[in-house]
């Protein structure tokens, strides 16, 4: 299946998982679904093809991650769903993920649209267009600045959305450790390298999107729903898979419909949030 041109995308993950996102939501038409991608790389994840309030998107489920495509493998996920996304000329993205808190006044349902990262995976693919260099086919090389990792304008849309779908308390700015994963934290990792750090959530599923983005010259900002304390954090009580389970299926359709708003809502030629100018071509290959 050749690769379509499109300006949006839409970088699933937990939150919305079982949500039937984007073909279960008001207003969305399918215009293609479970298109499969050749890549350099090996073949995608599904995408889905939709469109809303007259803009087209492109949606990959979990951040393109199944159970034959690793983040953490050669040819990872994030190489994949990039390779698409670079091909079908997208400039505005769009990520979500479920984290937990590892600041004490956080707790759960509570939503952070993040303002800034630090990354702590040890396996993740770094540079795209080099990958792709690897893999035989030329593209351009770039450099570039991380001073406003996350697209102001997509995040005053995630805020606004996030409002008007109903979560109690949404807070426009925090910053998140991406963690390898795929085990949970210890206490002791939790306060030294989070909570003492100033990082208000951790997760394990923003990176490598966040800075694929910008190398492919597109704005990028992400939902990040707090889903549990981190441990030791508040208790150490386990609330259970099934406390978890019913966490998920209560907020995955509010979820679904913050990031459906911002995409209703995005503009397509705007520039002016400055994102794409924080790039610029490169002499390293
Ligand atoms: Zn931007």
């Amino acid at each position: 299946m050749s690769i379509p041109q499109v300006r949006i995308a839409v970088i699933g993950g937990s939150t919305i998982l079982g949500s039937g996102f984007p073909g279960a939501l008001d207003g969305v038409e399918v215009l293609e679904e479970a298109v499969v991608y050749e890549t350099p790389f090996g073949p995608t994840a599904p995408f889905t093809r939709a469109s809303v309030g007259g803009n087209e998107f492109l949606f990959v489920p979990f951040h393109g991650i199944t159970r034959g495509i690793m983040n953490t493998e050669p040819d990872s996920a994030g190489e994949r769903v990039f390779y698409v996304l670079l091909k079908a000329g997208v400039t505005k993205i769009i990520g979500t993920a479920l984290c937990g808190s590892t600041n004490p006044l956080l707790d759960p349902a509570d939503v952070v649209i993040p303002d800034g990262f630090v990354d702590y995976t040890t396996k993740r693919a770094q540079r795209l267009f080099r990958a792709i260099k690897a893999k035989g086919e030329e593209v351009g090389s770039f450099s570039y600045r991380l001073h406003q990792p996350f697209c102001p304008r997509l995040s005053s849309l995630l805020v606004a959305g996030s409002k008007k779908a109903g979560f109690p308390r949404v807070f426009p700015r925090g910053v998140v450790g991406v963690a390898e994963g795929p085990r949970l934290e210890s206490p002791s990792e939790i306060r030294l390298r989070y909570t003492d750090q100033g990082i208000d959530v951790v997760t394990m599923n923003l990176v490598p999107e966040v800075f694929f983005a910008r190398e492919i010259g597109a704005c990028y900002a992400a939902l990040e729903l707090v889903s549990n304390y981190g441990e030791g954090l508040v208790s150490t009580e386990w609330t259970g898979a099934e406390a978890f389970r019913e966490f998920q299926s209560h907020w995955r359709l509010p979820s679904a419909e913050a990031l459906l708003h911002a995409v209703r809502h995005m503009e397509t030629g705007d520039v002016s949030c400055g994102c794409a100018s924080n790039r610029w071509p490169s002499i390293l290959t």
